[in-house]
């Protein structure tokens, strides 16, 4: 299936509240290009210097989403344009972006990570830490704390992955409060989005089922 259709396919598809990144790490412009004529504006990407190869050549109009595991001395590079960082998994990364956004005059838009999933590998703060991070973005002036994002485990017991996601939506509502107008649950890839989806996902970062695998 050509990129176009599958975009079709998932706004059919998706609920009006429900925002779809193209993540689109490792793939040429050409296929980005073709996503974004049929109007598609949010892109993902994973690492920072794609990234930023990317935007330099595509149109001004996207919305760049960094959702990968950002380092501390790379937040310069993304700080004057980036749409939204997903992955903000620690106290030192936060206190990083606000420095970097005081330095442009930038409120810069965040994520916090959460770990829901039973894999060492994924990042993200536990229960505990999330309160700290959260009120450490009520005092960080060049912060803007849109809500949350996390993975579920990578497995096909859809069950286990319902229920982390469920624990994510806990938290969600939790502290919704902190998160603006607009609040964002971005969790929710190729493989369990309609889980995802069905436990309260706002936001869902498809790559494979638009682009094709890696
Ligand atoms: C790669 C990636 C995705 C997309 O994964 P697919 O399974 O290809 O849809 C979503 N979120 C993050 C954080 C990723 O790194």
């Amino acid at each position: 299936m050509s990129v176009s259709a599958a975009i079709e396919n998932f706004r059919k598809e998706l609920p009006q509240n429900v925002t779809l990144i193209a993540v689109s790490k490792t793939k040429p412009i050409s296929l980005i290009q073709e996503a974004y004529e049929t109007g598609q504006r949010d892109f993902g990407e994973n690492k920072v210097q794609e990234l930023v190869e990317k935007q330099e050549v595509l149109p001004d109009d996207i919305r760049w989403h960094m959702i990968g595991h950002l380092q501390r001395n790379k937040v310069k590079y993304i700080a004057p344009f980036v749409h939204l960082i997903h992955g903000v998994d620690s106290l030192r990364l936060l206190k990083e972006i606000n420095k970097q956004g005081a330095k442009i005059n930038r409120c810069i838009p965040v994520l916090l990570q959460v770990h829901v999933s039973q894999e060492d590998t994924k990042f993200g703060f536990d229960s505990n830490e999330l309160k700290e991070a959260i009120n450490e973005c009520n005092v960080l002036e060049w912060i803007k704390p849109c809500g949350l994002m996390g993975m579920a485990t990578f497995t096909s017991d859809l069950n286990q992955v319902a229920r982390e996601f469920q624990g994510l939506k806990g938290l969600f509502d939790q502290y919704q409060s902190n998160f603006g107008e607009n609040p964002t649950l971005s969790m929710g890839m190729s493989g369990d989005y309609k889980v995802a989806i069905d436990q309260g996902s706002t936001m869902i970062r498809i790559g494979s089922s638009l682009f094709g695998s890696r």
